[in-house]
């Protein structure tokens, strides 16, 4: 397990000679008035205390992650998985209108128990180029190409349903990715330690917690459904609320040895 910082900087910052003393590259990027300066570093980096104090100093935008390792991820019963490959927009390109032709709507101002009622559309079939998930903009939704589906099925994954997605140049189903929904919602099981600054809808005062970017997430085992492979968290997380994909240990394993790209895997400490 790694925690890995983006850092950016901006011309103002100064930061240049400090960073070619340090040795560390980076990418500059140029703006009209000026240029940001961004790079990758690692917690483990020895020159980690000097920019992190760096950062503070300054105010760079630090932007973190936990990077888990392969070992770590086939170790855990339960993985957390997140859509990391964005194909575009659905269809309408309008967001309230496409939240109200797709969804029945559950709390107006939150989006908490929303239900989605039809198909996705997506303008035109969308290129996966070398991913096998890919998600939308606007929703924590997770697609995937046929090649997945056959494997899943093959090793009688359980938990999920497939939904087509309708593409609207030819106003047919997708030839290259359906919809891989999760109908199962655990009980409530985050640990407490993880209810990250909680913050309760003015509306329907459903909770919820920052999104979880450094180490395990805990959740109680109790709370979690055993017979299935995947489920959603009872907890809603996120700045556009969103309940975290869990995906069990058989689940996960396929996504590893077949090496599929498009999602990224964190593993979970049950308690
Ligand atoms: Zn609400």
């Amino acid at each position: 397990m790694e925690v890995w910082h983006r850092i950016s900087f901006s011309k103002k910052d100064n930061i240049d000679d400090i960073l070619n003393s340090l040795k560390i590259e980076y990418k500059k990027n140029a703006l009209p008035r000026g240029y940001t300066i961004n790079f990758d570093i690692a917690e483990s980096d020895s020159h980690w205390p000097q920019i992190m104090a760096l950062t503070r100093e300054k105010n760079g935008f630090d932007w973190y992650n936990t990077i888990f390792t392969k070992e770590e991820i086939l170790d855990a019963e339960w993985v957390r998985l997140m859509p990391a490959f964005e194909g575009g927009y659905p269809q309408p390109k309008n967001y309230r209108k496409f939240i109200q032709s797709t969804y029945e709507i559950g709390c107006p101002r939150c989006g908490a128990g929303n239900r989605q009622k039809v198909p996705i559309r997506l303008v035109k079939e969308p290129n996966l180029v070398e991913h096998d998930f890919m998600s939308v903009f606007w929703t924590y939704s997770l697609f995937c190409g046929q090649h997945v589906l056959t494997e899943l099925q093959k090793n009688r994954i359980q938990g999920y349903e497939i939904w087509p997605v309708i593409v609207n140049s030819t106003n047919d189903h997708s030839k290259v990715i359906s919809q891989v929904l999760f109908p199962n919602i655990a009980q409530s099981a985050l640990s407490d330690d993880d209810k990250i600054d909680p913050e309760c809808c003015l509306t329907c005062g459903t909770p919820k917690y920052a999104y979880l970017r450094r180490g395990y997430m805990h959740l109680k085992r109790d709370g979690l459904i055993k017979e299935i492979d995947c489920q959603l968290t009872f907890e809603w997380f996120g700045g556009a609320r969103f309940r975290e994909i869990l995906i069990s240990h058989r689940f996960a394993k396929i996504i590893i040895e077949n090496n599929w790209q498009g999602v990224s895997l964190k593993p979970i400490k049950l308690i």
